[in-house]
């Protein structure tokens, strides 16, 4: 076991341990937390008073999650000197469950961002993002419940691992010089340049994360997103690859939509389809057709798009939660970030990162913790017990703080 200098492994706790590609959970799992900047404090404090009374009410004194600080963001900076000291990731990889709060990024220069840096380090190649509807939440649309999707967004690649010099530096003059002389291409004197690296390896086994995910959900579908026809090698590629991995590895259960319209041996009824959308038909297709899509997989920087547009649609990024997850570990966190104007008001809505939670236990096959926690958020959401974020779009509601929204949800997860 790794010595921490700066967290303190919980006495009684055990590990998580995989075996055969599977984790098996101890009754008293040791789970790391990351508080967060911002409002991370404020939404944790009330998040992890949920955990712990839905495991209670679930399970009794026979389970019980032991939490395990680790710094990250401006906490650890202030007590360590580092953004992301070294041993927060070895206790993700340790532990191979943890959950965070959002961590503050600057924009423009500065530290790298320290939530790339996570997924990166720690190979977190699927960013997963259920997207549904709550009965009662003022959402914008006429019919908000007919959108039930689960993104999956790749999480390393793209943009992500993307490449960029700045306008008129030698590093952006000397690349453009070179494409010129070696491809013959031109571009624009004093640009700004940016790769965007994707391989067949990493989109492979996002969409087959995907796949497998709508096989064992007896969803119908997934859509691969892409903009392939102006970018033809990279989200062009994105889409070939994954009809290929399709075909290589799920030719029993999954069908390609045009070998499913045209007919034939390949057209079972019981079959996933797998199809594919232009990103900016995407956007439309989710607000006109909800109901035809269940299952997105896509490349970086259309998920980080389409997850917070998708979010909006059923009402917000106050109840949108996600996971990132590689084959070693996963850390469960919310869509949204710091929103800093919020910080240590105690009123900002905790409900992503509880709803990160009900993943988070799912994962662990802790269903029953699951389920209490989503019926405690349906009966705070419609008994009209909700923070501001939801109170301005749903007249007649209370408007509580943070806390009191958590315990409006531990007396429904209890019930
Ligand atoms: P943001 O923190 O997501 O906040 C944008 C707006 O979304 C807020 O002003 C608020 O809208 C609404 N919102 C966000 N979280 C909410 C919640 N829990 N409940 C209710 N409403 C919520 O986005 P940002 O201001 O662009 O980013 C702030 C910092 O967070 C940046 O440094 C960014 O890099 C970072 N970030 C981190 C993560 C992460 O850690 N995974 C993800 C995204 C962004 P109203 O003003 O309308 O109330």
């Amino acid at each position: 076991m790794t010595a921490y200098k700066h967290a303190t492994v919980p006495a009684k706790g055990e590990r998580i341990e995989a075996a055969g590609g599977k984790f098996q959970i101890p009754d008293h799992p040791i789970i790391p937390f990351i508080e967060g900047d911002g409002t991370g404090p404020d939404i944790w404090r009330a998040s992890v008073r949920v955990f712990d009374a839905a495991v209670e009410a679930a399970y009794g004194s026979k389970r019980k999650v032991e939490w395990m600080e680790i710094l990250a963001g401006e906490k650890a900076f202030n007590a360590t000197g580092e953004w992301m000291p070294a041993e927060t990731l070895e206790a993700v990889r340790e532990f191979k469950v943890a959950i965070k709060g959002p961590l503050t990024t600057p924009v423009g220069g500065g530290i790298r961002s320290l939530n790339v840096a996570l997924r990166q380090e720690l190979d977190l190649y699927a960013c997963i993002r259920p997207v549904r509807y709550f009965t009662g939440v003022g959402a914008p649309m006429k019919a908000p419940e007919k959108l039930n999707i689960t993104i999956f967004r790749e999480n390393v690649e793209d943009v992500y691992s993307g490449i960029e010099f700045k306008a008129g530096s030698p590093e952006a003059n000397e690349l453009r010089d070179f494409i010129k002389t070696r491809f013959n291409k031109n571009i624009r004197e004093g640009s700004a340049i940016g790769l965007k690296p994707m391989s067949p390896f990493g989109s492979k086994r996002l969409v087959k994360m995907a796949l497998e995910y709508a096989i064992k959900r007896g969803k119908k579908t997934v859509t691969m997103m892409h903009k392939g026809n102006i970018m033809k090698f990279t989200e062009g590629g994105f889409r070939d690859w994954g009809y290929e991995i399709a075909r290589d590895e799920f030719a029993a259960t999954v069908v390609s939509e045009a070998d499913f319209y045209k007919g034939g041996t390949g057209a079972r009824a019981d079959a996933v389809i797998l199809k594919d959308r232009i990103a900016d038909s995407m956007f439309q297709q989710l607000l006109l057709r909800p109901e035809d899509y269940e299952v997105i997989a896509t490349p970086n920087l259309n998920g980080d798009y389409v997850s917070d547009a998708a979010a909006a649609q059923v009402g917000g990024l106050g109840i949108a939660p996600g996971a990132n997850i590689g084959d070693a570990a996963a850390v469960f966190e919310a869509t949204h970030g710091t929103a800093p104007k919020y910080a240590d008001l105690d009123k900002i809505n905790p409900g992503s990162v509880i709803l990160s939670g009900v993943m988070m236990f799912e994962h662990m096959g802790w269903q029953e913790v699951a389920d209490r926690i989503v019926r405690g958020v349906e009966k705070a959401i419609t008994a009209k017990t909700v923070t501001y974020d939801l109170a301005r779009q749903m007249p007649g509601s209370t408007e509580v703080s943070t806390s009191k929204f958590g315990d409006a949800v531990i007396a429904g997860a209890r019930s």
